[in-house]
């Protein structure tokens, strides 16, 4: 089915994006991240250049100004993902989507003119730390404390899963500024990563997306000043973090799309290369019928999601509606994918074959951004008429 929500300047871009997969995203840089198990500064910096990174930063601050237009980021991870380079996708993903919105839409006047304009250039890495090891879906069982004293705030605590976080220059951090677990009692400081008492941790060993650094976080009476509490107020914290959802949400479902769809296009020159009993694998009619059922499925992907990202621009996407889509998305990417694995027999299960990465990369879409379960239960509330 023909896509029809990209304009001219989408598809110039899009001329971008193609140029700079041709120059930095080869095989061997997506070896080079795998063993490295992160994606380098020079590459960062040069999607900064090439404009990749930095998209809704606003054009005062060195951006491209496309505030609520998803659809160049989408065009970006179409791209990445579809060169094979799943973890740099994450990497800008988390840049783009889950550190640069809180400075965009909730920074202080400061804030943004500190970071955005060096976020935007790749110089700055960004990274989101809400999760713990004691507190995942239910983040109000966070632990890690910020406590107010003259001039800033001394945070202590520990973070695990942090994507970007090894690279990362600052964090944006879910904190408890307060007593109990009322939504005021939390706030978002950007905690520098080279202040004295942060730790980096160790990176996590993943089974997918092994070119982008996941790593846990500890702070030891860090200290971090007044100016880098998000939006100058404190108790803001857990408002924030909801503001961002629909967000977070829609970008997993357009990466879920994305990865969808190159896996029918490499399983299609795949099953028109190989043969077996003297005639192409796409000639056995099983094949024929998979990959219907795969072509079907990734129409309907994008049917959806291409709904989703102008409803986004309209600022009519509700966290409820981006929870249906994370979910049901990843859900038809991992349906999607399985069905490429098989169809590639042996070779799927070969990690130098695009398919078997994102295969492994697919798994934690259904896990992170709130798991599945956590998707179906917001929803489920909305429809139950509860809060
Ligand atoms: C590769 C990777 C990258 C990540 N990146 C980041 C990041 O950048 N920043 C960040 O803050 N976090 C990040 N995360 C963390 C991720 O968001 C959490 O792992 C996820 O939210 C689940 O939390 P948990 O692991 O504590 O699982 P748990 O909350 O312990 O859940 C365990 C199981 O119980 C189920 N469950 C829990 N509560 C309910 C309920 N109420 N109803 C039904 N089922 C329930 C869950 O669905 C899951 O199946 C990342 C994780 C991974 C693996």
């Amino acid at each position: 089915m023909e896509r029809d929500i990209y304009d001219e300047d989408h598809e110039a871009f899009r001329d971008v994006v193609k140029e700079f997969v041709k120059r930095y995203v080869t095989l061997a840089d997506i070896a080079r991240w795998d063993a490295d198990g992160e994606v380098d500064r020079d590459t960062m910096r040069a999607a900064g250049e090439s404009g990749l990174i930095g998209l809704s930063v606003p054009e005062e601050f060195g951006g491209a100004g496309m505030l609520q237009d998803y659809r160049f980021r989408a065009v970006v991870n179409e791209e990445i993902i579809a060169a094979g380079a799943g973890s740099l996708a994450g990497a800008f993903g988390i840049q783009d989507d889950l550190a640069v919105p809180y400075l965009v839409h909730m920074g202080t006047d400061e804030q943004k003119q500190t970071w955005l304009p060096r976020m935007a250039t790749g110089e700055v890495i960004g990274a989101l730390a809400m999760t713990e090891p004691g507190a995942g879906s239910d983040l109000r069982g966070i632990k890690t404390t910020a406590k107010k004293v003259d001039g800033g705030y001394i945070v202590n605590g520990a973070k695990t899963f942090i994507s970007s976080g090894a690279t990362a220059d600052i964090v944006v951090t879910f904190v408890k500024t307060g007593e109990g677990d009322r939504p005021d009692a939390f706030s978002l400081l950007i905690i520098e990563t080279a202040s004295e008492g942060f730790d980096h941790g160790k990176k996590l060993h993943k089974m997918g997306f092994q070119g982008h650094d996941t790593a846990e976080l500890s702070f030891s009476d860090v200290f971090v000043p007044d100016a880098n509490l998000i939006g100058g107020r404190e108790g803001q914290g857990f408002v924030q973090l909801m503001m961002n959802l629909p967000l977070e949400r829609l970008s997993i479902g357009v990466a879920a799309a994305a990865a969808a769809q190159a896996g029918l296009d490499w399983t299609l020159t795949y099953t028109k290369e190989r043969e077996a009993f003297g005639q192409r694998i796409i000639d056995f009619q099983n094949s024929r019928f998979a990959l219907a059922d795969i072509a079907t499925t990734v129409d309907a992907l994008w049917a959806y999601l291409d709904r989703a990202l102008l409803a986004y621009r309209d600022g009519k996407l509700s966290a409820e509606e981006a929870a249906k889509v994370k979910f049901w998305a990843t859900e038809r990417e991992w349906d999607v994918l399985d069905a490429c694995v098989q169809l590639h027999g042996g070779y799927g299960y070969i990690m130098e074959y695009p398919i078997a990465r994102a295969f492994l990369d697919a798994r934690v879409h259904r896990i992170y951004g709130g798991t599945n379960e956590i998707m179906r239960e917001i929803v489920g509330r909305q429809l139950a008429g509860k809060r």
